[in-house]
């Protein structure tokens, strides 16, 4: 993707119109897009993209918006997310990277892993400790960094998909100056927290996703033969989980529309992307097991529906991360009954 610029000037139709966005945008328009994408089954934003522009819009200079937003807009650059660390995941405030200010600027040293992209990304969001002394998270700095800065080193990480779309990254004495400093320093939470919110939301958006799931857990089921001859849709067993699944994903689709109206209305609340996250990535797991149960069940499928059982693997590899990335489902679930249900933290 890096280096191709994209002619239709997808990215930022949503920013303030000196930046290029469309005066009188609305925030439906950025999900209707994102549905026929998926209808299409054709690429979409990349998420981290989407979040280095949010949290530059939101916390960059006007140099720094200059320097950069074109670019993401044309498609020029494509950003990475250097937050996690092998012992910073879930608490992410833990991480132990630290950009160290010698007067004239900051040098970084430490390990990032789970960068998305990060072997072809041009620039990273770093989150690193700037100052050890004060609270955990007032001692956090964010970062604009360009991965082809000396020190940075980037290795693959070889997926069970047999892709390798994360990597580890390590800091190896890599020097900042302070015009690379997204915010304040010792700001970097507010910085990174404004972006994740809003990939919480996004992914929550992508009911259109499992409602093509549910018509290929259907084509699946008619397409595929049990030992007897009969085909799986048949049976009442089959029959029961396609109704359940369909009940459930329709509820998915409600709760979106729900928290979409909340959008259109600025009316959100916090734990609305929680919410929707949660509800579509556990119910992106429960169809592909319900799928692979299919399969597994069906002495052979119809060879009309090798597409659609290709699909189901690569879902299958790819749904349990999805319950990870951008706060793991446990944590979620924390949020959701501290916010919304108003429960004590445990
Ligand atoms: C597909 C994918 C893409 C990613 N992309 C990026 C990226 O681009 N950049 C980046 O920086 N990171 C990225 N990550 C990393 C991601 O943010 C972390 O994996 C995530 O925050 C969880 O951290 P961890 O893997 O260290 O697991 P841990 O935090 O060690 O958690 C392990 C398990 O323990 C549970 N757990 C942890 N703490 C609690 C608690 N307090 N209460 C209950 N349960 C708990 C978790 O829910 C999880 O099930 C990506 C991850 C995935 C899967």
């Amino acid at each position: 993707m890096a280096g191709r610029p994209v002619r239709g000037r997808l990215p930022g139709p949503g920013w303030p119109p000196e930046w290029g966005g469309s005066a009188g945008h609305r925030p439906t328009r950025d999900l209707i897009l994102l549905e026929e994408l998926f209808r299409a089954r054709a690429y979409r934003p990349l998420d981290q993209v989407r979040l280095a522009a949010h949290a530059i819009l939101e916390f960059g200079s006007a140099a720094q918006k200059r320097a950069y937003l074109p670019r993401i807009r044309s498609g020029a650059h494509v950003w990475c997310q250097l937050f996690s660390e092998p012992d910073a995941g879930s608490d992410l405030a833990s991480l132990r990277t630290r950009a160290d200010w010698d007067g004239t600027a900051f040098t970084a040293r430490g390990q990032k892993i789970w960068c998305t992209d990060g072997q072809w990304a041009d620039m990273g969001l770093l989150l690193a400790r700037t100052d050890p002394t004060v609270d955990r998270h007032a001692g956090l700095t964010a970062f604009m960094v360009p991965m082809d800065t000396p020190g940075i080193t980037v290795r693959p990480i070889r997926e069970m998909t047999g892709a390798s779309e994360f990597c580890e990254v390590f800091l190896d004495g890599v020097r900042l100056s302070p015009d690379t400093v997204l915010g304040d320093v010792g700001g970097g939470w507010a910085v990174i927290s404004s972006g994740l919110a809003s990939e919480r939301a996004f992914v929550g958006a992508n009911a259109v996703q499992l409602e093509m799931m549910c018509d290929d857990l259907v084509a699946l089921a008619r397409a595929a033969r049990l030992p007897d001859g009969t085909r799986a849709v048949d049976g009442q067993d089959v029959q029961a989980v396609l109704a359940r699944m369909l009940a459930r994903v329709e509820a998915a689709r409600l709760t979106v529309r729900d928290t979409v109206r909340r959008v259109v209305r600025g009316e959100e609340h916090p734990s609305d992307g929680p919410v929707a996250k949660l509800v579509s990535t556990e119910l992106n797991v429960e169809l592909c097991e319900r799928a692979l149960e299919i399969l597994a069940a069906a002495a052979h499928v119809e060879e009309s529906a090798e597409e659609v059982v290709r699909r189901w693997y690569e879902a299958f590899l790819w749904s349990r991360a999805l319950t990870i990335s951008g706060g793991a489902s446990e944590i979620l679930r924390g949020v959701v009954g501290r916010q919304l249900l108003g429960l004590p933290r445990a």
